[in-house]
């Protein structure tokens, strides 16, 4: 192919992503849990970028990182990651010769399902390291307290096995204290009876939330998602963490407009003065959610907050100014980052955090500091 000659343009809208930001969050889980550490690195890194964040991760020296299916395994294996990687959720028959040949490891719900991948082992001639999931309470798999040892037992017999871990999940960490304080001392009961520490080398059970406000138990293993990359689901740990990603626009166009007029689709903003606007080249096709149209959603241009009108359209957005502003084209914008916090824009959209960040379309470039990307 002839090289293209033609100039390349800056990106229109684009995330910015802090690692040395990551690594101290990463460090905060540490301390916090005093576990060893499963990053959770499922969504692409929670839309940070999977095969950088996995390599950047592996290099802090996380025990595992955590994925939701064999595809995001199979990405960060081909990124040449060797850091062991465990599956978070229940497989079905399909992908299970895949995890066996690329040692991942599964969490086992069923006695099926462990039959299952001791067989598809066995054929490769390969034992393969599994944890045992419980389900205190969240029902999305796991077997059931009352259940785990009977089910354990015909386990271990299984020839291609080895049990390296047992696990359950926190439903409720950052909403429900009593539920979790439940969940907690059903989980401990259950591992203690099971055998404990002498029988299970990784037990795991806390979300970031689970780590920020609750005492580890018999945990030695943790797995923090979104407090790695700068939020606490819980607003009082806040400030324990760091900004990691910072969603970024600029200015396209800035001007006068007449009173009366509508500004967006639906017309559902009007103005009542000659009204100086700024349109913004990012929309819901980036993953800024066009829930936020109405809400008075700010932005920070210029190191102020100024007001969305109108609805937020598929690809721009138009910001109020003051008379006297100096905004213009090609200034930058923040969508949210250290100045206008995700969960801020998250609770007006009414999601949360996790939904906005793993909602940044591939339009939209990730540029790193800190670490090469990949
Ligand atoms: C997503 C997930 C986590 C991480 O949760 P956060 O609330 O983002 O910290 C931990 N464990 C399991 C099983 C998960 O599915």
């Amino acid at each position: 192919m002839p090289q293209d000659e033609t100039p390349t343009s800056p990106p229109r809208s684009w995330v910015e992503i802090d690692t040395a930001a990551l690594g101290h969050n990463l460090r905060v889980s540490r301390e916090a849990s005093g576990c060893a550490i499963m990053a959770v690195v499922k969504a692409g890194a929670y839309g940070h970028g999977l095969e950088t964040i996995a390599r950047f991760l592996e290099s802090e020296g996380v025990e595992f990182l955590g994925v939701a299916n064999i595809g995001e395994a199979r990405r960060i294996r081909r990124a040449g990651v060797l850091c062991p990687i465990y599956l978070l959720g229940a497989t079905w028959e399909l992908e299970r010769e895949e995890i066996v040949a690329r040692n991942v490891t599964p969490c086992i719900s069923t006695l099926a399902e462990a039959q299952s991948f001791s067989d598809i082992a066995a054929r490769h001639g390969v034992t393969l390291p599994v944890h045992i999931a419980v389900d205190t309470g969240m029902a999305r798999g796991g077997f059931l307290p009352a259940d785990v040892a009977a089910s354990l037992t015909e386990i271990e017999k299984l020839p291609a096995l080895s049990i390296e871990g047992i696990a359950s999940h926190l439903s409720s960490s950052d909403e429900d204290e009593v539920f979790t304080n439940i969940q907690i001392s059903l989980f401990s009961k259950t591992v203690a009876e099971l055998g404990g520490s002498s029988r299970f080398r990784w037990i795991h059970l806390s979300n970031s939330g689970g780590i920020l406000a609750y005492p580890a138990g018999p945990c030695n293993l943790a797995r923090p998602g979104l407090m790695l990359y700068g939020i606490s689901p819980i607003p009082q740990f806040q400030e324990k963490l760091q900004n990691v990603m910072s969603l970024k626009s600029r200015v396209s166009l800035a001007r006068t407009v007449p009173a009366g007029h509508s500004v967006s689709y639906g017309r559902t903003y009007v103005t009542t003065r000659p009204t100086r606007l700024a349109t913004v080249g990012i929309g819901y096709g980036d993953g800024y959610p066009r829930s936020l149209s109405g809400k008075n959603a700010q932005v920070f241009i210029r190191g102020q907050r100024h007001p969305i009108v109108g609805r937020v359209t598929m690809d721009q957005i138009v910001v109020a100014l003051p008379d006297d502003s100096p905004v213009t084209s090609g200034d930058e914008v923040e969508l949210f980052g250290a100045n206008i916090p995700a969960d801020e824009v998250a609770a007006l959209a009414d999601t949360i955090a996790w939904e906005l960040f793993t909602g940044i379309t591939p339009r939209v470039e990730r540029i790193y500091h800190g670490v090469a990307p990949l």
